[in-house]
């Protein structure tokens, strides 16, 4: 197949549009990471966006939305605490979980009675909602288990030939996967950390909102049974070993990520470190893209410091934990 490179344009958005409706995959900016979409109510359409990415089959996707309206047809009820959140942080990264609707296949859902929803904030992604005329499913336009992309050419490196287009659009803004907060239950829970955390919510809305106690366990331990089913898989991973140094301040994370620097390159290590001074947010925007660039490099070892475990570091800490497959170093233990 042939994927086609479409630009930010009207005439690109409508072909793209056209493509999402006779059951085609598109690949798209968001403000998040690009996604991988299709017609969410198509089930050869979904199906083929798990073959696409590698996907296992149990892993559901996030439907997007770009306007109100497309809501109510997509779940059985929606509650006024989910109002509420959706008035205040949509357009924007953060999905909602709630309970879903018979017009969205089983397929989409990963075979669960629930749907995750987002109505992203990113002006191109709208756009192409609105063409397609369609909710469109789309998990992060990489193959399953590499570091999600966050440029276009990002997506090509893993897709070219394996889907029909891709929206050459600009560099995700955030660069980490949105906030998924499940509604289903009795307490707003984050099942997946994003640029929204429950602390902001909290501070805003005056309600309470947990995370998953899962977010807290490394899945070695027998306790982990995350609430997200995609949670469970490995995740975000390039081709080299990823050490994380936690703990302490900016300052001895670095002299720690260094001394590590050191011996790997001692030991005939193709090392590199990688310190973002304890900047959640440049380190969202730059991690998976530099884990890919660092892979085309053939580095062979990353050491990346890590950052205060609060707010919204606590979010991209989540995602470099699992980059490295929870491989940490304590910056006060040598
Ligand atoms: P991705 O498409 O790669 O951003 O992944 C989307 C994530 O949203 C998956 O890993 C799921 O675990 C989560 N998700 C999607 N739908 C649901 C749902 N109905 N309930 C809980 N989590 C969900
Ligand atoms: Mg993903």
């Amino acid at each position: 197949m042939k994927t086609i490179r479409l630009q930010v344009n009207q005439t690109d958005i409508d072909r793209a549009g056209e493509m999402i409706r006779r059951g085609g995959l598109v690949a798209f900016p968001t403000e998040t990471v690009y996604g991988l979409g299709a017609d969410a109510t198509n089930e050869a359409a979904v199906r083929s966006v798990y073959a696409a990415k590698g996907r296992p089959s149990d892993n559901p996707m996030i439907v997007h939305i770009a306007d109100m309206e497309q809501l109510d047809e997509l779940v059985t009820e929606v509650p006024s605490v989910a109002r509420a959140m959706m008035e205040i942080y949509w357009p924007g990264p953060i999905t909602f979980v709630l309970k879903k609707s018979d017009v969205v296949p089983m397929v989409t859902t990963g075979g669960l009675d629930t749907i995750a929803i987002r109505m992203p904030s990113n002006r191109t992604a709208r756009r192409l909602i609105r063409a397609a005329r369609r909710p469109i499913a789309a998990p992060s336009a990489n193959l399953s288990g590499r570091p999600s992309p966050t440029t276009a050419l990002d997506v090509l490196e893993d897709m070219d030939g394996r889907i029909d287009a891709v929206i050459m659009g600009d560099t995700c803004d955030v660069g980490i996967e949105s906030t998924v907060c499940d509604l289903t239950g009795d307490v707003p829970t984050i099942l997946r950390p994003g640029y929204i955390t429950a602390e902001m919510i909290q501070a805003k809305l005056g309600i309470d909102v947990v995370y998953d106690r899962s977010l807290f366990i490394s899945p070695e331990n027998a306790d982990f049974h995350p609430k997200s089913p995609g949670m469970k898989y490995k995740h975000y991973s390039p081709k080299a070993n990823v050490i994380i140094v936690r703990g302490g301040d900016t300052e001895m994370r670095a002299t720690r990520a260094y001394s590590i620097l050191s011996l790997a390159l001692s030991g005939d290590k193709n090392a590199k470190v990688v310190d973002y001074k304890g900047d959640s947010r440049e380190a969202a925007h730059d991690f998976f893209a530099r884990l890919r660039e660092l892979d085309r490099e053939g580095v062979d070892t990353i050491i990346v410091t890590g950052l205060p475990e609060e707010g919204f570091g606590f979010s991209v800490m989540n995602r470099m934990l699992k980059a490295a497959g929870y491989n940490v170093v304590d910056s006060d233990k040598m």
